[in-house]
């Protein structure tokens, strides 16, 4: 079979530089890869927290971290904090990393969920070092907590996203992708397969390739214009489509995490970065105006604004397949899911990664194709429950917003795994989905789930041994943490200014 040796991307936004650097280093110069991009049309411009897989990606393009965070005025985040989610005045973390340590073979909420009954815990963070660490604004590389199992600190990065893309755009240069740029006027496909063959730009050149990925962005230039794949539409489960953005002067010391702060009709990001801080409020126009949104957020920025907020509008769903004939979408070409959990950098990823092990023969095996969709789909749909689960498990009554999350019918996979876990406390991750247990866990106790039941097995501790059992690990946890460096430090460390 006949190899593919032309590749073209169409897009330079985050997923389009991820995409040519991936591919660029994976293939080196067996592919010819051209990216084309528009300064005219420019990027969408946002985008600036992770989740710890991006750590992979880096280290998988060979990545210095140290240069990294200076080049991206990059800072940690070690995960993100809810406040007045489940509740009004409430806040709880997902942080990342393990919470507590299985003893024996009982997953630990099991001994939280009964020293909590009989009064011996009050709250999962306190056993959770991302979340000990993140509160007291500390970081360093920790391969293990002393004297415990448990790994040491899971992170993940605050970074403007524009410059990991120009960042990302050398490395792809290094490894010989073409830059192009231009704005794409047509897209021509083969009359008999349907197949893209080429796109013309405004200045009457023609970029032809045999293998297309649509990093296009909202536009979905290819995907969507050319060859007409649907889009699954899910606002009826998450109800925000706009979003305000501006970014402000810093205030104090920057936090090793994303804060998500919920308002009547939506939440607002607070996301520190080394030279400012981006904000932004997610919200709903069908519970609020756009007009009030802005003022929503204008009234809750910590620092001076330092440019004008600008409005982002957007419907929240995928397309019904992300590969489809010789294109694949990539970022958000393919589907868009709001920012609560940092997830769409990290989709990008996913996709481009399951691109190169399912890269494709010139005849286009579908079975490669089938692949591919079948696992961005159940990816897609996974993150999409974990999402809902934040707007549908609360208890607000002050705003209509949260009654209706609270009362719509969710999707019977996240039903069931809110009803399990309500009944017996225990969670399943499915497959191979991004959320582990434990992100699970923390959102749902943090929205206000309380279990029935926990396992039997945590009984077979007595009272006493599950109480020094806790003491040990917070002790072991509070003095791990006192001996970190401050973020502040840590970045210092790295050449920061
Ligand atoms: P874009 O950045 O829009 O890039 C599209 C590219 O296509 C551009 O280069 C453009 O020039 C080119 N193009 C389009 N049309 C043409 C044409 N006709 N001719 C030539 N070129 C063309 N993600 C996270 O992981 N974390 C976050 O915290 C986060 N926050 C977000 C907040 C908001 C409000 C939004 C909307 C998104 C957020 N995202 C976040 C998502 C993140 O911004 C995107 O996933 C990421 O930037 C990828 O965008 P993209 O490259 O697909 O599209």
């Amino acid at each position: 079979m006949q190899r593919i040796s032309k590749v073209v991307i169409v897009g330079g936004g985050t997923a389009g530089w991820m995409s040519a650097a991936l591919l660029g280093r994976t293939f080196g110069r067996t592919l010819d890869i051209t990216l084309v991009e528009s300064d005219e049309i420019g990027t969408v411009g946002v985008g600036e927290a992770t989740i710890p897989p991006i750590l992979v990606f880096n280290q998988a393009l060979g990545i210095d971290e140290a240069e990294f965070l200076r080049e991206t005025r990059g800072t940690i985040k070690l995960g993100i904090e809810f406040q007045n989610w489940g509740a009004l005045g409430h806040r709880y973390m997902h942080a990342f990393g393990d919470v507590g340590h299985y003893h024996g073979l009982s997953p630990f909420v099991h001994y939280f969920l009964r020293a909590k009954a009989a009064g011996l815990a009050d709250r999962l963070g306190d056993y959770s070092l991302g979340e000990r660490a993140a509160y007291a604004g500390r970081f360093g590389h920790l391969p293990r907590v002393p004297n415990t199992p448990l790994a040491g600190l899971n992170y993940a990065y605050h970074f403007d996203a524009g410059l990991y893309a120009r960042y990302l755009r050398r490395i792809a240069e290094g490894y010989g992708v073409k830059r192009h740029e231009g704005r794409i006027r047509s897209v021509e496909r083969d009359g008999e397969s349907g197949h893209v063959r080429s796109v013309t730009l405004a200045d009457g050149s023609r970029v032809e390739g045999e293998l297309f990925l649509d990093c296009s962005g909202f536009r979905a230039l290819l995907i969507g214009e050319a060859m007409g794949v649907g889009y699954q539409d899910w606002t009826r489960w998450l109800p925000a489509d706009r979003a305000w953005a501006v970014p402000t002067e810093n205030v104090g010391e920057p936090r090793p995490y994303t804060q998500s702060i919920a308002h009547e009709a939506g939440w607002q990001w607070r996301i520190p970065l080394q030279h400012r801080t981006g904000n932004g409020h997610v919200f709903s126009s069908a519970f609020t105006s756009e007009e009030i949104a802005r003022d929503v957020l204008l009234a809750n920025l910590e620092g001076k604004p330092i440019a004008e907020p600008r409005l982002i509008k957007f419907t929240t769903g995928r397309r019904e397949t992300f590969w489809e004939g010789n294109v694949v979408a990539i970022g958000l070409s393919s589907g868009f899911l709001e920012p609560l959990e940092s997830t769409s950098i990290h989709l990008i990823q996913s996709a481009v990664v399951k691109l190169s092990t399912l890269f494709p023969d010139a005849g286009f095996e579908p079975a490669y194709r089938d692949e591919l969709n079948r696992q961005m789909i159940a990816e897609f749909d996974g993150v999409r429950d974990f999402i809902i689960l934040h707007y549908h498990a609360n208890s607000r009554t002050d705003a209509p917003m949260w009654t209706a999350c609270r009362e719509m019918t969710v999707p019977d996979s996240l039903k069931e795994r809110i009803d399990l876990f309500r009944d017996t406390g225990r969670i399943f991750r499915h497959g191979q989905e991004l959320f582990h247990e434990v992100g699970w866990l923390q959102v749902m106790l943090g929205q206000g789930i309380v279990p029935e039941r926990y396992d039997h097995m945590a009984d077979a501790l007595s009272e006493a041994e599950l109480d020094s059992f806790l003491a040990n690990l917070k002790t072991v946890m509070a003095g791990t943490v006192s001996r970190l460096p401050t973020h502040r430090q840590f970045l210092e460390g790295t050449g920061a200014k």
